[in-house]
């Protein structure tokens, strides 16, 4: 099972300004301090090596899309604007043989989670089928509107794919292709839903973003830590520092990088991805919670250890 990142902010893409990029390039040369170097390849390995990944890259701005790559058909975890290269690197894919089909689990209806779908080149595709799967009975109604015409130039209805809404419920087992799938209500304005991905080799991936949980209340997070229990990767929505998330942040629909970690703790999951990242955050910010995170697992520690890593637009993860 492969989970690729396609897009990894929450709420609203953002882009890196200029004067972002300039301060990156400053910081390298600068810690370059003087050096030659062969070529591209040993330059790479500077920025590898001896560079941090906020000072030498970018966690990237699309909103969410994940795919788990598990079998002949394509399955994707929402359509944030992450969903658009993904669409196109998938076009790339079909022509060398690939399966048309595309499976889609919505987490829920927010803007940032479906403003993907009208730059899909594959829905306009008559020979591509795309089930979306969503516990919202409302689903189909939220795509149509986004492509209204006082929204968006090209209507729903000119889509050419095979489209077909799927609506799924919670303590249900599914079967979609080969891949079980489970799915759970989670805590956030108008409901969302997390999801339980079990390939045929019993791999597991859970998908949970746009779920408040909050660490006084552990209580009523016992559902939550059995749907993750012994999972190999769970990608969590941690948009908001543990500071943040309690002082003015509370009720917002989000959790932090620490509620995450405990969760992930008590349910023994190998993996935690932090995702759906606050689009204000820059790159040091990111890191500097993922530091936080990784420092905080080790301080809690009361089992097994748990890997903390930090998702990013073009993360691939073999699990
Ligand atoms: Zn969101
Ligand atoms: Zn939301």
């Amino acid at each position: 099972m492969l989970v690729r990142f396609w897009g990894t902010r929450g709420s609203l893409p953002v882009a890196p300004t200029a004067e972002t990029i300039r301060r990156k390039i400053v910081h390298a040369l600068v810690s370059a301090d003087g050096r030659r170097f062969e070529g591209e390849a040993d330059a790479e390995r500077f920025i590898e090596q001896e560079l941090s990944f906020a000072a030498g890259a970018t966690h990237g701005g699309a909103t969410p899309c994940v795919e788990i790559e598990a079998g002949p058909s394509y399955f994707i975890c929402d359509m944030g604007s992450g969903l658009r290269p993904f669409g196109l690197d998938s076009i790339r894919r079909n022509l060398a043989g690939h399966s048309k089909t595309y499976n889609f689990f919505q987490s829920h209806l927010h803007w940032d989670h479906i403003m993907g779908f009208p730059f899909f080149a594959p829905a306009f595709d008559p020979a591509a089928t795309i089930r979306i799967h969503a516990g919202h009975p409302d689903a189909e109604e939220a795509f149509r509107r986004q492509q209204e015409e006082i929204s968006f130039p090209v209507p729903f209805e000119w889509l050419r794919a095979d489209i077909e809404f799927v609506q799924l419920t919670p303590g249900e087992t599914h079967e979609v292709d080969g891949m079980q799938v489970e799915t759970i209500l989670q805590h956030h304005s108008h409901g969302s839903y997390g999801y339980r991905f079990t390939d045929t080799d019993g791999r597991t991936v859970i998908y949970s973003t746009d779920s408040e949980h909050k660490l006084e209340k552990m209580a009523v997070e016992a559902v939550f830590i059995d749907f993750f229990r012994e999972a190999d990767l769970v990608v969590c929505d941690t948009m908001y520092s543990l500071a943040d998330s309690v002082s003015m942040k509370e009720d917002w629909g989000h959790s932090s990088n620490l509620v995450a970690v405990d969760l992930c703790h008590q349910a023994r999951a190998k993996c935690l991805a932090l995702f759906h990242h606050e689009p204000t955050y820059e790159d040091e910010d990111i890191q500097r919670m993922h530091e936080e995170s990784i420092r905080y697992e080790e301080l809690t520690r009361n089992g097994p250890p748990l890997d903390v890593i930090c998702a990013y637009d073009g993360l691939e993860v073999r699990i």
